[in-house]
């Protein structure tokens, strides 16, 4: 029996959130049940069902909360109907303030092929049959956060926009070190990507990488330009472990690895602070579309869960048992999205078929 005695906040947000986050919870009480976690759930607001009840996308007991809790667990947030409110208190902005709030600099993107989707991939099946892949993006820094950035009139009265690409050699470095630390845990290959050939951030970038890499001896780094990075994840993505880079190029890149497993709904991510808390969340947003329905592909939260089990809880076994448990009920039942000719199970049935599959 494991025991941990941690807590988890739920933040179950809009659209397919509450949906998704619920099978998830589904596989929580399974494992508190038969004694391998012990875990205390919390709920909280955010997103738009925040801004219906409090006014804002991420009240401050929201806030309290994840500081006090070991990992938070988000569904989604954003609507329609919240598309006209003013920047400020729009759902998106009470997540990019809670992971700037909690220093999550870390986001981990894996992209893996479960071998019963191999065909739902939009490259051929043998190029990614056994796909894992993990994408580190750096995601506090780089130009999505630098100053100074704007739009002004330039000489001539035109407008001109701005912004500006910067990272400090801590930021660098603390983001290279995750990287490295997991290349350690898994295949020892570290692929930095950056674009050296033009960028002077870069070089820094690369420089830094280059000496955090004198300290991981068993870990095998390369360097490759973004353009290039992009050509070879869709030429040949298996050759890959571990990619690190920053938040504009990651941004980008880890969306194309995601389409290389099959579909969004599949696929989970971690953003760390480097002191072990973090949130866990589905790389896909609250869907609209399919809200409400119960079609919605619960996989994403419950391999969501499962990163949060072996990062924040320290609960490898767990993690890895409940990632096997996916595959097992993929190769029994598919929600809409991966069901290509086979008929659909609902959201509540998938998350029941990974407890089953868990349990048996
Ligand atoms: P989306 O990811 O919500 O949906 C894109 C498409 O994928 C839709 O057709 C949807 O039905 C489908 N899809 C997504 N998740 C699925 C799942 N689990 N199972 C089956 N199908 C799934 O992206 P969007 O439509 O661009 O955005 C909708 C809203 O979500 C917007 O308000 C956007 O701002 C927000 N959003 C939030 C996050 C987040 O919370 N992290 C991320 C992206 C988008």
């Amino acid at each position: 029996m494991t025991r941990s005695g941690k807590h988890i906040l739920l933040l179950p947000g809009d659209g397919i959130g509450p949906e998704v986050v619920a099978e998830a919870v589904k596989v929580i009480d399974y494992l508190r049940g038969a004694g391998e976690i012990a875990v205390e759930c919390d709920y909280g607001l955010i997103g738009g069902s925040a801004c219906d009840e409090c006014g804002v996308p991420l009240p401050d007991e929201t806030l309290k909360a994840a500081r006090r809790s070991d990992a938070v667990l988000m569904g989604a947030v954003g609507g329609p109907q919240y598309e006209r409110l003013p920047r400020e208190r729009r759902p998106e902005q009470g997540l990019l303030a809670i992971r700037r709030e909690l220093g999550l600099f870390a986001n981990l993107r894996p992209a893996l092929s479960f071998a019963p989707l191999a065909a739902c991939s939009a490259l051929k099946e043998e190029k990614v049959s056994g796909l894992d892949l993990l994408i580190v993006r750096e995601l506090t820094g780089g130009v999505y956060f630098g100053e100074p950035r704007g739009i002004r009139t330039a000489s001539g009265g035109l407008r001109e926009g701005y912004n500006t690409m910067v990272y400090r050699e801590d930021e660098i470095e603390r983001i290279a070190r995750v990287a490295f630390d997991a290349a350690q845990k898994r295949g020892g290959k570290l692929c930095s990507v950056d674009k050296a050939n033009v960028l002077e951030v870069s070089e820094l970038w690369r420089d830094v990488v280059e000496r955090v890499a004198r300290d991981y001896p068993g870990v095998r780094l390369s360097h490759l330009y973004v353009d290039n990075a992009a050509m070879q994840l869709v030429r040949e993505p298996k050759q890959f472990d571990v990619m690190v880079t920053s938040n504009l190029f990651g941004d980008i890149l880890s969306d194309l690895a995601a389409m290389l497993t099959g579909s969004i709904g599949l696929l989970p991510s971690a953003s760390l602070n480097g002191a072990g808390a973090g949130l866990y969340e589905p790389v896909h947003g609250s869907a609209p579309d399919i809200a409400g329905r119960q079609i919605a592909n619960p996989l994403a939260a419950i391999l969501s869960l499962a990163m949060l089990l072996r990062h924040s809880l320290g609960l490898p076994e767990p993690a890895a048992r409940l990632e096997r448990a996916v595959a097992a009920a993929l190769a029994r039942v598919r929600t809409a999205d991966i069901a290509g000719g086979l008929a659909a199970v609902s959201t509540a049935q998938m998350g029941d078929a990974v407890v089953e599959c868990y349990a048996g």
